[in-house]
């Protein structure tokens, strides 16, 4: 087992167990392996004769590894990483077992669709689901302790070709930002353009619990957050966690996942304490937003392995512990290729100036006009614990340029740029943004969507989240903005306008229609809620307030147009998202009633009995003791049950004519219900002597190193 090796050196251990060009360079023929470097940038599918050869190339360099079994690696609907196993093995006509792997296994796998949600989807593809090898992001080995698994990254889709999954979009959405792009860039003289891709780097925010405690604790194992649990005497208050020297055992975790990551190729790079006492987190170096897609699957599934053991439970959800600052999953995203760069640099030259301004246009477009959207991708039952509780961003949707490029944006507006002539030096300030964008002391920690330096950064995401659905998102407005930039610039050129004039009149334009998004201040204050409201910029609190954006239909329009997704895939998303809200506050409420009923309840009732026969027995030898403490437990423990029955009534309700009518059910009736048992549980907490106390505490839980 490779983990067993602490301290070989970087270069040794980086990408050892990962299929990647070098090692395909040296198995395969010359022939071969110029066909899969092609396919390897550009997604075309293997013809089967290369496609058999490289099959054979993997298979020995896996064998070599130990490896007897195969799998393609997928990503439902679901923020779930789905897999089916296969063995190389192959029974011949002797009785020999021979090991075989074609091809065909390796592109194509059929495991039984309907196991997975697919939302409408159901209906037109029966059971069937194909998953299909993404030459793109690289194969890689999985080790354990007894042997070892080739994965294959793939696509999963329906037999008619429907996405049922996260990576098509995923794939699509940047064919589309890439196409829509390189029209703008031909407009602007480019001749030589590679295709562009989106980058993307995702900063993971996680908490670590002994396992011990978490498997005393039904709500963390059933639920990924305590739906109990009196705050701590100390908390976060004194910021002493935050950047704080990394306890050891928790470094000798980080460095035996961090391993195991740098032998998969996943570039770990930055790790620390995060706000929170028991909370860390780790940012890859940023890659391909495809590559970085799947690599965030197998990050957060090597945290969770690794941290078992090591005697530790990862806890991935936004909101494990009430009263301390959930987890989120930062976005940091850019697009680019080889020739022009990294568009959102502002850049050294005027042209690479101009290209900028165009650039963060269009997001600033994009984000105007589907902020909703982005809202609407990271809505889950658990992210709406996190957003707008004033350490996430709010669930207003803005951006955040930073002051100096705020005033850039706001002089286009003014008709600056169109002042300038073709030689101008095109001083707008922006060789003061280079050094002070990428200050990242400078940072509005309050906004959703901010501009950093030489990308953006989507704070809003979830922890737990895949970060597919926020990229789609992101790539997608893109698209349609550079779409409509670039037949503006159309007319313009077709109307003899110089270069620079032309792109000072769309810039222009674009920001009358859309600098109502561009916002730096505080994003937790009262008033922005009421100003955000003034310009029209939607507040959508819950997931059942944002999840219908996917119905709406600018929102149809725009992947339709994209060719993103079709109507019918994307209604799929609404029906299994909104399914996988209601489900998951069903498994809460359920747990909440369980909790309460047959653990607390009994708990309660066990000490108020102690103390009513001492306070008793006190009495019979002339000592009176105060039964204040007997009656707040009578009473709380009373409240407490009946909160628990009332939630239970309110769960029996299923008449519902729409999933949207449920979602609003969920977030109005159920959530409020399930905190109402909280209140007087966690009052309980406090009363009842500890001995007495089921459950392992804030405290124990958060503060042992
Ligand atoms: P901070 O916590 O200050 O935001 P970190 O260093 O923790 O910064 O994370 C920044 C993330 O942004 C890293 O994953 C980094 O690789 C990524 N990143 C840097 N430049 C780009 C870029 N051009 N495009 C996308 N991601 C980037
Ligand atoms: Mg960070």
């Amino acid at each position: 087992m490779p983990s067993g090796s602490p301290g070989a050196p970087l270069s040794e251990i980086w990408g050892c167990d990962v299929f990647n060009l070098a090692t395909m360079e040296e198995s395969l023929s010359k022939g071969a392996f110029k066909v899969m470097k092609a396919a390897r940038q550009t997604g075309a599918p293997l013809d089967s004769a290369t496609a058999d050869v490289v099959a054979a190339a993997m298979k020995d360099w896996a064998i070599a590894k130990g490896v007897k079994f195969f799998s393609h690696i997928f990503y439902p609907l679901t923020n779930i990483t789905a897999e089916k196993h296969d063995g190389f093995i192959v029974i011949n006509s002797e009785g020999h077992a021979i090991t075989e792997f074609t091809g065909t296994l390796l592109i194509k796998g059929e495991p039984d669709g309907s196991s997975f949600p697919n939302g409408s989807l159901r209906t037109t593809n029966a059971a069937r689901g194909y998953t299909s090898w993404d030459p793109t992001s690289p194969a890689y080995v999985v080790h354990t302790a007894n042997g070892a698994t080739l994965m294959i990254p793939s696509v999963f889709m329906s037999w008619t070709g429907e996405s049922l999954d996260k990576k098509i979009p995923l794939l699509r959405s940047n064919a589309a930002m890439s196409n829509a792009a390189e029209r703008v860039l031909k407009l602007m003289g480019e001749t030589d353009i590679e295709p562009l891709s989106a980058s993307c780097g995702a900063e993971q925010e996680y908490f670590l619990i002994d396992s011990h405690f978490a498997n005393s604790r039904p709500d963390l194992l059933l639920t990924g957050r305590t739906l109990f649990g009196a705050p701590s005497p100390k908390g976060q208050e004194f910021d002493d966690h935050y950047f704080g020297v990394i306890p050891e055992r928790v470094q000798i975790f980080m460095q035996d996942f961090e391993d195991k990551l740098f032998r998969l190729g996943v570039p770990a790079k930055t790790h620390h304490n995060e706000v929170a006492p028991g909370q860390f987190e780790l940012a890859p170096y940023f890659e391909s937003a495809n590559v970085a897609a799947d690599h965030q699957q197998l990050m957060m599934t090597t945290m969770q392995t690794t941290a078992k053991a090591h005697g530790f439970v990862c806890l991935l959800h936004e909101k494990p512990f009430a009263g301390l600052n959930g987890s989120g999953k930062h976005v940091n995203w850019s697009v680019g290729n080889s020739t022009q760069g990294n568009l959102l640099d502002p850049g050294r030259t005027p042209a690479e100036n101009l290209y900028f301004l165009l650039f963060c246009g269009a997001v600033i477009r994009g984000a105007h006009l589907y902020g909703p959207l982005l809202r609407a991708v990271i809505a889950t039952a658990s992210n709406d614990h996190r957003l707008g509780a004033n350490e996430a961003p709010p669930a207003i949707i803005s951006i955040d340029l930073g002051e100096q490029l705020e005033e850039v944006f706001s002089d286009i507006k003014n008709g600056k740029l169109s002042a300038l002539s073709e030689d101008d030096t095109m001083d707008l300030g922006l060789a003061e943004i280079l050094p002070f964008g990428r200050d990242p002391g400078d940072r509005n920690r309050t906004s959703p969507f901010a501009f950093t330096g030489n990308r953006f950064e989507f704070r809003a995401v979830g922890s737990s989240s895949s970060v597919a659905g926020p990229l789609v998102a992101m790539n997608t407005m893109m698209a349609d903005s550079l779409d409509w930039i670039a037949e503006r610039l159309e007319a313009e050129f077709d109307a003899g306008t110089s270069r620079i004039k032309a792109v000072a009149s769309v810039l222009k334009e674009l920001m009358e229609l859309h600098s109502n998004v561009i916002f730096d201040g505080d994003g937790y204050s009262e008033e922005w809620h009421r100003e955000a409201e003034a310009r029209g910029l939607r507040n959508l609190p819950t997931t059942a307030d944002a999840l219908p954006v996917f119905l709406e239909a600018d929102v149809v329009s725009l992947f339709e147009r994209t060719e993103v997704l079709s109507p019918v895939e994307l209604k799929s998303r609404f029906e299994v998202y909104s399914e996988q809200y209601i489900m998951s506050i069903a498994v809460e409420a359920r747990t909440t009633v369980e909790m309460a009923k047959t653990s607390l309840y009994p708990a309660a009732m066990s000490y108020l009995s102690h103390l009513a026969e001492t306070i008793h027995r006190a009495a019979a030898i002339g000592v009176d003791l105060d039964a204040t403490t007997v009656k707040v437990i009578g009473n709380e423990s009373d409240a407490m049950l009946a909160a628990a029955n009332e939630l239970t009534e309110a769960m029996s309700r299923d008449d519902f004519d729409k999933i949207e009518a449920h979602m609003r059910y969920c977030a109005d009736t159920i959530r409020p219900l399930m905190d109402k048992v909280r209140v007087h549980a966690d009052r309980l907490e406090t009363e009842v002597a500890d001995e007495y106390w089921p459950l392992p505490k804030y405290r124990e839980m958060l503060l042992i190193k």
